[in-house]
């Protein structure tokens, strides 16, 4: 049989740049290292890029999607066909197209082979850097307004800002993308968007991380609706380590710990949207949610008073507080001032409420 080699640049996830980068600034290295690759094996060359890319200079190439298993021959050879990107991971495995036996090499590893391994590529907020081998992160990415760091992308971890020199760029895939999350985003919303991506990159090969990502953002989207239940840390814990253990390729067993990251570097900010309904970034609960006063919790203690910039709660000490709807701005703010847990939003029909000042346990 004879044998092809794959030249992949489809390693990209929607926060790295990296592989575009080598095919604008550093083909001529890459079609090198290839070169030496293809000859110690024998192998004829074939490019596959992302759709769109430039293929200028390059003689035998097609086109694919980007996908994390854009190094795996198996799912290299399927996207040749037409076929989804599924991958085999069994050493013994041989993937075949066109009577041809495929080996990958990435647009990354041709580099190394043509230049050595001095220079790491990373996609840092979404601008390729070119950082030398063994830099420390702190020294990589300006963290000074950072709440968490995403390292690795979407198979990668979220760490906090003060771990950044804990890590020494290396030719892990945890230094393809480093992503700064801002002071003032909030971590489930974030962690919603991050998990949208997660799931439109597996590949649906095995259950545990198709439906994995896709409940996983459900339960999330939940948080930020006022649904969800304080169980629901635990099981995004433990369903986490079993998709980490169940899944059949890297992706499906590295993406789980994120989340599991940011649940366990960010309790009270779970905890403040599922056991309050508040958010401490004032960003989720915000689009025309009502806020209520339950009148049966209320003890008319007058602190979520001072919480309201709108000056939308009337009341006064030992009377059942009110929320004027017209004034609202659904910001969530009095709810974190509420030790009774009776500020709530409802959905639907709307439960009874005074109509105007009333003792404490006369409704
Ligand atoms: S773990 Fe995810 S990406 Fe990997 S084979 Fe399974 S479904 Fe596909
Ligand atoms: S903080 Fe809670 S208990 Fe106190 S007045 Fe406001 S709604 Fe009532
Ligand atoms: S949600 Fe915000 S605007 Fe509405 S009553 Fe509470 S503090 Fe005031």
């Amino acid at each position: 049989m004879e044998k092809l080699l794959v030249v992949s640049a489809l390693k990209d996830d929607c926060y790295q740049k990296n592989a575009a980068h080598f095919l604008e600034r550093h083909l001529e290295d890459v079609k090198s290292g290839a070169e030496k690759f293809a000859q110690m094996s024998g192998a004829k060359i074939l490019f596959l890029l992302p759709e769109g890319a430039k293929a200028e200079g390059l003689d035998n190439v097609r086109y694919g999607i980007c996908t994390p298993t854009g190094d795996n021959p198996y799912s290299c050879a399927q996207q040749l066909k037409g076929n989804l990107p599924r991958p085999m991971i069994q050493d013994d495995y041989i993937a075949e197209y066109d009577e041809n036996e495929v080996n990958v090499i990435t647009v990354e590893s041709a580099y190394w082979l043509a230049k050595g391994t001095d220079i790491k590529h990373i996609t840092v907020n979404g601008e390729v850097k070119e950082i030398a081998m063994g830099t420390k992160l702190n020294e990589v990415v300006d963290a000074a307004d950072a709440k968490a760091v995403l390292v690795g992308g979407l198979k990668g971890r979220l760490i906090l800002p003060e771990q950044l020199g804990e890590y020494e760029v290396s030719t892990d895939f945890l230094y393809d993308s480093v992503d700064v999350i801002p002071k003032s985003a909030c971590i489930v919303d974030t962690l919603i968007k991050h998990l949208g991506n997660t799931w439109n990159y597996s590949c649906g090969k095995c259950v545990v991380c198709r439906e994995g990502t896709l409940q996983f953002k459900t339960i999330c989207e939940e948080m930020v609706a006022g649904k969800a239940k304080p169980a629901d840390i635990d099981l995004l814990k433990e369903v986490g380590e079993l998709i980490k253990e169940g899944s059949y390729c890297p992706y499906g067993q590295n993406w789980p710990q994120a989340v599991i990251d940011a649940i366990t570097l960010f309790a009270d900010e779970f905890d403040a949207h599922i056991k309050r309904k508040t958010c401490p970034a004032n960003v989720c609960f915000q689009k025309g949610a009502t806020y209520v006063i339950l009148p049966d919790k209320c003890t008319g203690c007058t602190d979520c008073i001072d919480e309201c910039d709108e000056m939308a709660i009337e009341g006064k000490k030992g009377f059942i507080h009110m929320i004027d709807q017209d004034m609202c701005e659904s910001c969530g703010k009095c709810v974190e001032a509420c030790d009774e847990e009776a500020i709530v939003i409802v959905e639907g029909k709307m439960p009874k409420l005074p109509k105007k000042l009333t003792r404490v346990g006369k409704f």
